[in-house]
């Protein structure tokens, strides 16, 4: 009966054993880094040494506030397989969501990038932050800072023995942490078992997922502080690929030189990320020929940028979905091979959608009745996911669980519908959260902040369809009478800037004189969608620093 538990060690385990002097190669605010499995092994061994050292019991929680370089690297293997679980913090929240996430989570150890320091400076002396023992400083020196107590990361693991006797650890011990912040309220904490990692990791390296192979180069654009960069540290460890990550806040020019020098080979981020690629192309040379498939998820990748990459680069775009609760691997749109024949229009219209369920997963669609809807193309509803590397809970947050799951099935908030070949199709969000350049923000939020201003007598933020980001934020606002709609603009503008990341403001504040309401009085942001889903309203406004990726 049975074997071992499904856990991360055997990954890296067989990769430093088979493809020891496989490279990875990171890029930091040093220049480049690289080592190989081998190298990477010994460090991950001394990692474990250095928690052990700092009194991290398993079970605690190890928080990291880190962009996509070999340090964070390190503690994807280091922490969960110590038996303590790895909590990737997103250093673009608001500062009062990264309070809240700290406190819910109680992170006991916080490693931190040199670059993210004032991001935990401006809430380290909040009582939230109090189960913080140690932070950890990655990157350059320590600079001068308001943690307590602080150390650098090669301090932290210097002079540590690079062996750890690893311990033997259950399917369901808590290996990973990630908060979503997509529907309104508070974060909400996802959990990921060491089993749940091994299943996606698993469903990930076949061809019906990404079909990782150790010939691969492989580089995850996608923030490693979301859902674990979309298991890439560990699907492209389990196959012994090469390992590029692209350093803090990398620009175009950074991922064309990545690729072009590395022979990166498979690479994934959100639509805005390769837009911007295509962009700097169109304007300079880069050699992307090792380049063979880019996964595009997060936000619909516009069929447009399926086509470009294709045709221009001849790199394959897989589009997949996902959520923070599925690990994220929920759909992949892959072409049947009877497709092959299809006329490339045909086949584009396949792959724009979100693509086939991945190998190990159920789901299905519920309309607006509570009964399933055909699978036809056309019929739409909400749909719900199940499988082993989707969570059955949020952490501590009865009230949540209550409203996104029923059974074993995680309803998402997705609308979809599904054609007779099986490919899911998202055509709407029953939740109501905007998200830009593959951040959410929050409506909600935006409502309250501008709704507690004394001139605004009721407000509504509204999601709208942006050519870069994919969607920005526009208010609309219904002023208290007499008052100067100028002066008012600013006043809001100031004050959600103040509490918020720059990217959360608006990008315009349109004065109404009513908020339409549905039949039952609620806010029926569907007819201010459609008033003013015209691009040129939003189109270019965003000012530059404004961009949730950088
Ligand atoms: P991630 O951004 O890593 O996918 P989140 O949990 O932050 O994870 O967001 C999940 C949500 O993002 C989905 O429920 C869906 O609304 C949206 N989403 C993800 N992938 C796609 C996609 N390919 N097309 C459209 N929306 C997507």
């Amino acid at each position: 009966m049975g074997g071992t538990a499904q856990t991360l060690r055997p990954f890296l385990w067989r990769a430093a054993k088979l493809h020891s002097d496989t490279e990875i190669v990171s890029r930091t605010g040093r220049g480049i880094e690289r080592y190989d499995y081998e190298g990477y092994e010994r460090r991950v061994g001394q990692l474990a040494n250095a928690l052990a050292d700092a009194g991290i019991d398993s079970g605690d929680r190890v928080a990291t506030v880190c962009w996509n370089h070999h340090w964070h690297f390190e503690t994807y293997f280091g922490v969960p397989s110590y038996g303590a679980q790895l909590h990737t913090i997103n250093p673009l929240l608001p500062d009062h969501h990264v309070e809240y996430i700290v406190e819910n989570a109680e992170d006991k150890l916080l490693f931190v990038d040199a670059s993210l320091i004032e991001k935990i400076e401006a809430v380290a002396d909040s009582p939230s932050l109090s189960s913080v023992e140690q932070y950890v400083v990655m990157g350059d020196a320590v600079p001068e800072t308001n943690l307590d107590p602080v150390t650098d990361y090669e301090s932290f693991v210097e002079g540590h023995d690079t062996e750890y006797d690893w311990p033997s650890l259950e399917d369901d011990t808590p290996a990973g942490m990630c908060y979503t912040s997509g529907t309104t309220g508070k974060p909400k904490g996802v959990e990921y078992t060491q089993s749940m990692l091994w299943g996606h990791t698993m469903a990930t390296l076949t061809p019906q997922g990404l079909e990782f192979d150790e010939s691969d180069v492989i580089m995850p654009v996608v923030p490693m502080f979301h859902v674990n960069a979309w298991g890439m540290p560990y699907s492209a460890t389990a196959a012994g690929a090469k390992h590029v990550y692209p350093g803090p806040a990398p620009e175009p020019a950074d991922l064309a030189k990545l690729i072009e020098e590395e022979g990166v080979t498979f690479t994934a981020g959100v639509p805005t990320v390769w837009l911007g690629l295509l962009e700097y192309l169109e304007e300079n040379d880069a050699d992307l020929s090792s380049l063979e498939r880019i996964v595009i998820g997060g936000s619909a990748a516009p069929e447009a940028v399926i086509r470009q990459f294709d045709e221009k680069y001849d790199v394959e775009v897989l589009h997949a979905w996902g959520m923070t609760e599925t690990s994220p691997i929920g759909t992949v749109s892959h072409l049947k091979s009877k497709m092959d024949d299809w006329d490339a229009d045909r086949q584009y219209e396949k792959r724009g959608k979100q693509g086939l369920i991945a190998p190990g997963l159920e789901f299905k669609v519920v309309g607006d009745d509570g009964g399933e809807v055909p699978w036809n193309g056309e019929d739409f509803g909400e749909m719900y996911i199940k499988g082993p590397w989707v969570t059955q809970e949020y952490f501590e947050r009865p009230e949540a669980n209550e409203a996104d799951f029923e059974g074993e099935w995680l309803k998402t908030g997705d609308v979809v519908t599904v054609d007779e070949e099986g490919y899911v199709q998202i055509v709407d969000r029953a939740k109501d959260v905007i998200k830009s350049g593959g951040e959410w923000i929050s409506s909600l939020e935006l409502e309250n902040a501008l709704m507690a201003h004394d001139d605004v007598a009721e407000a509504t933020v509204v999601g709208v369809p942006h050519e870069r980001w994919q969607e920005r934020p526009v208010a609309f606002v219904v002023p208290v009478e007499g008052t100067d709609e100028d002066e008012l603009r600013e006043g809001v503008l100031a004050s959600i800037r103040e509490e918020y990341p720059r990217w959360w403001a608006p990008d315009e504040v349109v004065f109404i004189d009513e908020v339409p309401k549905t039949a039952t009085g609620k806010f029926d942001k569907k007819v201010l969608r459609e008033e003013y889903d015209d691009q040129s309203l939003v189109e270019g406004a965003v000012p530059e620093d404004a961009a949730p990726d950088e």
